[in-house]
Order: structure tokens, then C-alpha cells, then sequence
């Protein structure tokens, strides 16, 4: 069999992030942020590891650096508490696993993983958060994952009385995270995971733990994680429609990619992608002035990049 390199690439969110509005000091606590979680995963590939197990410790690690929406550092709700969508995907066997509006489990991505080994795919709210407790995973008190910043995110929005309902998400800086990645074995995985969108009502829940949404992955096509305003990803079925043009139109990952991604932008819809397909080729895009990534090919260094 040849030799198979491995590819990851993450992101930290897609958005209105325009280079003047960041300091040289917050530009460098994002890359570097960004940089030492690659590094993280991807020598977990280069050590022989899974696309799965890479994925899911990126994704980890994004969570715990409150700087992201996902994990400590989330957006919160309207009523002010935080309700964490998260999914995962593994492209060998597409078993798949979800979570949506748990308020306690540190780790929502790990969460996904315990969901996974179930007979289910996606869980919801409370028995959720329950799962994890039974399988020993950390939970934490709901207002251990809020961050000054996100409490006068929230103000401010009240303040201009703008709830998702009434406002332009697409002001916004989506702070979602997610990975994809590609294996020596030729075995591809997506995991993706997010607060949601800041003041959101109704339990409301957002494409990222929607599979064919937010998170997909098969051998076939490719992975897939997005980010962005979750209502359009999900009409549009963007993660799964990027794989079917590769599977069913014959579409390389970049025509499919550029195609999905356009069809996002004439409905209104913004945001961004990160993908890589089963012959490695590695394609990120988004439609926002920025989109925090980096990625790593086995035969290159690791690149992060904030703006256009
Ligand atoms: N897609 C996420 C959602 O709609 C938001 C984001 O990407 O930051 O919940």
C-alpha cells in the first residue's frame, strides 16, 4: 500500500474580524493559541494516531481556551445561561455522535465521543448532560464557562434590544470550533462544537450538532466542519451537500467546496468551511472578512491565519 500523509486543519470561528480591530498582541494570543493546539493534534497523527482521536483532542483543546465560543468562554443565552452544541463524525464507518443545548459537561466534544459508543447519535439538554456524569466525564457548575467578555457581549446586545430574531448575525464574530483530518491510514474524521449565537431564545439550536449540517465525515468524499449563521448551514445541509457533489456530481473537494459555499452566500447565508477529502487535499473557505485556522500537512510546517 503507499504511504498515506496525514493533514489537519482547524478553525476557531469564521466573522466580521477585520485586521484594525485587533491589537498585535490579541492577533498573537490567537495564532499562538491556534498554533500549539496543531501542534497538539497533529503529532498525535504523526505518532500513528487516528483522524478521530486527532479531531477530537483538537477540538478539546479549543474548548478549553476560553478565547473560542465553544467550552469554557461560550456565548450565552438570552435568560444569560450557556446551552453547548456539539458533534462528531468518523468517516470510516460514518458512526456518528451529538450533543445539543447540555449545560454542564466540560468537554462537549468528549461528550460526543461517549454518545458515539451508544446506540443513539444525538442527545439533548439534561439526560445529556446526565450521560456524561454516568460515564465519569468532568461537569462543571453552568456559570463556570462564563468570561467577562461574554457577559458584555451579551449586554451590549441587550442593550440595542437585538436578539437573534431582531438583528443581523451577520455582524457577528463566530467563535465556533472545529477540526478535520486525514490519517496514514487514509481514514478521515470532522468534529465541530460551539455555544451558539450570543442572546439566542427559545432553545435554539445551531448546525453544529446537526449532522449533514455542521460535522460530516465519510471515506467516500471528505470531512467536513463549519461555522457561521447556523440557521443557513442548516437549510442548505451545507457539510453533507459538500461531500454528495464530490460523491454524486463527481466534483473535485475545491469545485464542490467553492460551489456549496456560493449557493450559501446567494441565499444570505456567511460564514466558513474547513475541509479536507479521502486523497488528502486540504480546502478552507469562508465568505466573512476572517476565519481563525491554521493546518498542517505531514511535508510542511504549520501555517494559522486570522484574516482574508
Ligand atoms: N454555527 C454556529 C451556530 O449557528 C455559530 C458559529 O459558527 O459560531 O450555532
Amino acid at each position: 500500500m503507499n504511504k498515506k500523509y496525514y493533514r489537519i486543519a482547524i478553525h476557531g470561528g469564521a466573522g466580521n474580524l477585520q485586521n484594525h480591530q485587533f491589537s498585535a498582541e490579541v492577533v498573537n494570543q490567537y495564532k499562538s493559541s491556534l498554533h500549539d493546539c496543531i501542534k497538539k493534534a497533529s503529532g498525535l497523527l504523526a505518532t500513528g494516531g487516528s483522524a478521530l482521536d486527532a479531531v477530537t483532542l483538537a477540538v478539546q483543546t479549543l474548548e478549553d481556551d476560553p478565547l473560542y465560543n465553544a467550552g469554557k468562554g461560550s456565548v450565552l443565552t438570552n435568560n444569560g445561561i450557556h446551552e453547548m452544541d456539539a458533534s462528531i463524525m468518523n468517516g470510516i464507518d460514518k458512526s456518528a455522535g451529538s450533543v445539543c443545548a447540555i449545560c454542564h459537561t466540560k468537554n462537549p466534544i468528549l461528550l460526543c465521543r461517549e454518545v458515539m459508543n451508544t446506540e443513539f447519535v444525538m442527545l439533548q439538554g439534561v439526560e445529556a448532560d446526565k450521560l456524561a456524569e454516568e460515564r465519569g466525564l468532568e461537569v462543571m457548575s453552568n456559570s463556570w464557562f462564563t468570561t467577562n467578555f461574554r457577559l458584555s457581549q451579551l449586554r451590549d446586545l441587550k442593550d440595542s434590544r437585538k436578539t437573534q430574531l431582531d438583528h443581523t448575525p451577520k455582524e457577528d464574530k463566530y467563535g465556533t470550533v472545529g477540526a478535520v483530518a486525514i490519517d496514514h491510514a487514509g481514514n478521515v474524521a470532522a468534529a465541530t462544537s460551539t455555544g451558539g449565537m450570543t442572546n439566542k431564545r427559545y432553545g435554539r439550536v445551531g448546525d453544529s450538532a446537526i449532522i449533514g449540517c455542521g460535522t460530516y465525515a465519510s471515506n467516500d468524499s471528505c470531512a467536513v466542519s463549519c461555522t457561521g449563521w447556523g440557521e443557513y448551514f442548516i437549510r442548505n445541509t451545507m457539510a453533507s451537500r459538500i461531500a454528495g457533489r464530490m460523491e454524486f456530481a463527481d466534483q473535485t473537494l475545491e469545485e464542490s467546496v467553492l460551489h456549496t459555499m456560493s449557493e450559501l452566500k446567494e441565499m444570505g447565508g456567511d460564514g466558513g468551511v474547513i475541509a479536507i477529502d479521502h486523497f488528502g487535499s486540504l480546502i478552507i473557505d469562508f465568505n466573512t472578512p476572517g476565519m481563525y485556522r491554521a493546518w498542517k500537512k505531514e511535508e510542511g510546517e504549520i501555517q494559522t491565519a486570522i484574516f482574508k
